[in-house]
């Protein structure tokens, strides 16, 4: 039987798996994708996770390997051309240099569109022509999904939703703007928000269970709080819901899709920010636009890595 392997390089985490043509994960693994900051040693580490998963299936055929990477791919090409959290990368040619190390076909997208390839393929937004999956995770993703097929734009830049503008005098963005949605709705941004506010009065509980130490906040601390009732962590997470809802506002009255799908790190607590969000959507959407759409979280946080395997086996028609 075929398979191939599909990697999701976030800022955070390397997530590599084996996908058969069925959209089963047949194996599956998750590192830590910042061990390395010089371009080689990244390289040799991504080969060597490749070769470790294919050490571990036997009897099946491996047809390819596809990654999606966090930051803006020439996917013709295969070349990293912008990225912010994997700057270690950017300008290499990664299809060449690893399919020639390989010996097997290689290709790679932005993480976000491999994860709407994903989740169209076999997930939330399956049998959906026309939908936009939104990544939050350290930083803010987009792919964008135009009558079944990915819109990469002129030169791969497209679907970016993590730099729709959503606060004119806000936070500076990595990009170098200001107000960006990944300011506010990442990870990285829920920290920096948590950390603008952390010797204010309300943020009392937050100083106890971190010691009094900044440094010591994350994501799931705050999303600790806000369950058990803390007003000041509730309402970190109803700003990412405020602006999350602005930004898909924005996009449904651009491209009018049917479907938006959730995913990211970020999103296993989208029970504290997605109400928000659909109610702030609700107020600024057109109606016509805004009326049938669903909006939905993602069906696995795997579906970075079945997305970039689907790009594999939908190439050399295995599906
Ligand atoms: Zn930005």
């Amino acid at each position: 039987m075929k398979y191939a392997i599909g990697i999701d390089l976030g800022g955070t985490n390397l997530k590599i798996a084996a996908v058969t043509p069925k959209g089963r994960v047949i194996s599956y693994t998750v590192r830590k994708s910042r061990i390395v900051k010089d371009r080689k040693t990244a390289v040799r580490n991504l080969v060597r996770c490749i070769r470790d998963i294919e050490k571990s299936i036997k009897g099946k055929h491996l047809i390819g390997v596809g990654a999606g990477i966090a930051g803006t791919v020439k996917t013709d090409k295969g070349i990293v051309s912008q990225s912010p959290n994997l700057p270690e990368l950017e300008g290499t040619n990664l299809k060449d240099e690893i399919s020639d190390i390989l010996s097997c076909p290689f290709f790679i997208d932005n993480d976000a569109n491999v994860f709407a390839m994903g989740e169209g393929w076999c997930g939330s937004a399956k049998d959906c022509k026309n939908f936009c999956g939104i990544t939050l995770g350290t930083g803010v993703g987009g792919g964008i999904v135009i009558d079944g097929r990915i819109f990469h734009g002129s030169c791969g830049a497209a679907g970016e939703v993590g730099h729709i503008v959503v606060e004119p005098m806000g936070a500076q963005c990595r990009c170098g703007s200001f107000g960006c949605l990944e300011a506010y709705a990442s990870s990285t941004g829920l920290v920096r928000m948590a950390i603008d506010d952390f010797y204010s009065r309300n943020a009392v509980s937050l100083r106890r269970l971190c010691n009094n130490n900044k440094k010591k906040i994350t994501p799931e601390v705050i999303a600790r709080l806000a369950e058990r009732g803390d007003s000041f962590c509730i309402s970190l997470f109803e700003m990412v819901g405020t602006y999350l809802g602005i930004a898909m506002a924005d996009i449904v009255n651009l491209l009018n899709p049917e479907l938006i799908v959730i995913g990211g790190g970020l999103s296993k607590s989208a029970h504290l920010f997605l109400n928000t969000a659909k109610k702030e959507f609700k107020r600024r959407s057109l109606k016509a636009a805004g009326k049938n759409i669903k909006i939905v979280t993602a069906s696995s946080d795997k579906a970075g890595v079945v997305g970039a395997a689907y790009m594999v086996l939908k190439r050399f028609g295995a599906i």
